[in-house]
């Protein structure tokens, strides 16, 4: 070890595993100050009055900071925590601990990169250096066979062309051992409390007790791939909404970097040679392309992601229905399959991806609810909240995204049948439908008065009649749609 010493910030980057700033500290023979800074920015509320980071990713935050502090000690090392704004508290620790250098993982949206802006003009006013480093996607942007603004706009063409033509980087080893601290308060870790948030109740029909941290992330994936070899029913499985097994449940911990999606794709390979190779196993990979897609696209567009007109520009007349957006959030719009999906993310956090592409295109497409408050409602609940995959699935869905494929909706009676056959994940979720058998559990405003009373619930009274009529809201919006792009 020399005498210099590197700052690493921690940000979505919460782990040990494949960290390019720490290996590069390691080679450079420097001191690692490690520091984890809880931005009081993130618990303030979103345009439309949520709380910006909800109970259950704040819960998942704090474990994962936990483990990273625990690892970082069992190293010989520790987690500096501080809480506040980052931009002003890096450049007095530094100065303080006579810092040579900050490092850290580049971000890509505006309020992040507002962030480094002023940090970088703290920093070089007393002249510390700053090094940033890419980490986040499964392909780095220098190995992508295009800059990033000359990124496709349709993932299939971005797939195609970085299956053909790109390589993913090997991971970076986990360092053994870590100098310890110079001397300085550590910094307690906060509660849940000191952001205004209560504990959340563990709720017994969510799919998974999501924990966080790179050890449970690991966990995780020592579970789905190695231990219960669900990789290999991938694909056939993915759809699925009920239970902790129909899809890996990775995205909390890449959202927060508790995972790193290059150790996956190497858990993936390993498999392959060791277990099984099949669309399954290609599948996997397959998705974690989507995420480095919105990502990308989330660099190239910068703050369009977030305009009501989303990538394409389209001044759709939206509506701010705050009565029918109440009920589309608590689950009570009378479309079991919607209300099941709005019950489950409010009571623990995680929907599946299936059930948010048909949540999302009822909000938009049925009830022509500005997609923004959707968004933000996701942003706010979602334990695997991630700016660039939220933003980019909810243009896509409410069809201001890339694609353009005009106005699509999902039909939600066929795709509850389709993906729900038996009506288990309504129930599971809707206990006043519990007692309706078979199919009929889809579609219950055509129950019959008789059958009504027979199996227990009154329509209207027990459970919600149909907000809007589904084909004529369909008719209605896309009038409005079509209104918007022949403008264009
Ligand atoms: C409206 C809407 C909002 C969404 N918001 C988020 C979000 O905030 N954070 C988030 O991580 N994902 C988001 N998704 C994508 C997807 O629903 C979740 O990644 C997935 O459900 C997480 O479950 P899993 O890890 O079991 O996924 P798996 O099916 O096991 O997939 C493996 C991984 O691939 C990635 N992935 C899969 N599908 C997508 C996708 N459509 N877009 C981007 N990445 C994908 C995720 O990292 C995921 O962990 C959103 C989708 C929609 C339709």
């Amino acid at each position: 070890m020399n005498n210099k010493r590197i700052l690493i910030w921690h940000r979505n980057d919460l782990r040990l595993h494949d960290r390019k700033p720490i290996d590069r500290a390691l080679k450079e023979k420097a001191q690692i100050i490690p520091f984890y800074c809880f931005d009081e920015r993130q618990f303030k509320q979103t345009s439309y009055g949520f709380p910006k980071t909800g109970k259950y990713r704040a819960k998942f935050l704090l474990e994962s900071i936990t483990d990273l502090r625990n690892s970082l000690k069992k190293l010989g090392s520790n987690l500096i925590i501080r809480k506040g704004l980052p931009e002003k508290i890096i450049p007095a620790i530094a100065q303080q601990l006579n810092i040579d250098e900050v490092y850290y993982q580049e971000e890509v949206t505006s309020e992040e990169i507002a962030i480094e802006k002023s940090l970088k003009q703290a920093l070089s006013q007393i002249e510390i250096k700053v090094k940033t480093f890419w980490g986040i996607t499964l392909y780095h942007p220098d190995n992508l066979p295009f800059e990033i603004n000359r990124l496709p706009e349709l993932f299939t063409n971005f797939r195609k062309e970085v299956e053909k033509k790109s390589i993913v980087d090997p991971t970076f080893p986990t360092p053994q051992k870590l100098p310890p601290l110079p001397d300085i308060e550590i910094g307690e870790i906060p509660q849940l409390a000191d952001f205004g948030l209560e504990e959340p109740v563990f709720d017994l029909r969510s799919v998974l007790q999501f924990k966080g941290g790179e050890n449970e992330g690991i966990a995780r994936l020592n579970d789905y791939f190695w231990e219960k070899d669900n990789l290999k029913i991938y694909k056939e499985t993915r759809n699925g909404m009920l239970g902790s097994d129909y899809s890996s449940k990775f995205s909390a911990w890449l959202a927060l970097g508790c995972l790193s999606p290059r150790f996956i794709y190497e858990q993936v390979q390993k498999y392959e040679t060791e277990r099984f190779k099949n669309d399954s196993t290609y599948w996997l990979i397959f998705e974690l392309l989507w995420r480095d897609f919105f990502r990308f696209i989330g660099a190239k567009h910068g703050n369009k992601i977030f305009y009501l007109s989303g990538l394409q520009g389209l001044d759709i007349l939206w509506k701010e229905d705050w009565k029918r957006f109440q009920l589309w959030q608590e689950g009570m719009t009378g479309y079991p399959l919607v209300d099941a999906n709005m019950r489950e993310i409010a009571a623990t956090g995680f929907m599946s991806n299936r059930g948010r592409q048909n949540v999302a295109s009822f909000l938009t497409k049925n009830l022509g609810i500005n997609w923004i408050m959707g968004a933000e409602w996701f942003e706010s609940l979602l334990i695997d909240y991630d700016v660039c995959s939220n933003y980019g699935n909810w243009n896509y869905t409410a069809g201001v995204g890339n694609d353009a494929r005009g106005f699509r909706y999902f039909n939600i009676a066929k795709q509850s049948r389709d993906y729900d056959r038996h009506g288990d994940y309504l129930r599971h979720w809707l206990p006043e439908l519990a007692s309706v058998p078979g199919d009929k559990i889809h579609e219950p405003w055509k129950l019959s008065q008789e059958e009504q009373k027979r199996f227990g619930v009154i329509i209207g009274v027990d459970y919600p009649r149909p907000v809007v009529d589904f084909f004529k809201s369909v008719q209605d919006n896309e009038k409005i749609y079509n209104a918007a792009t022949s403008s264009v």
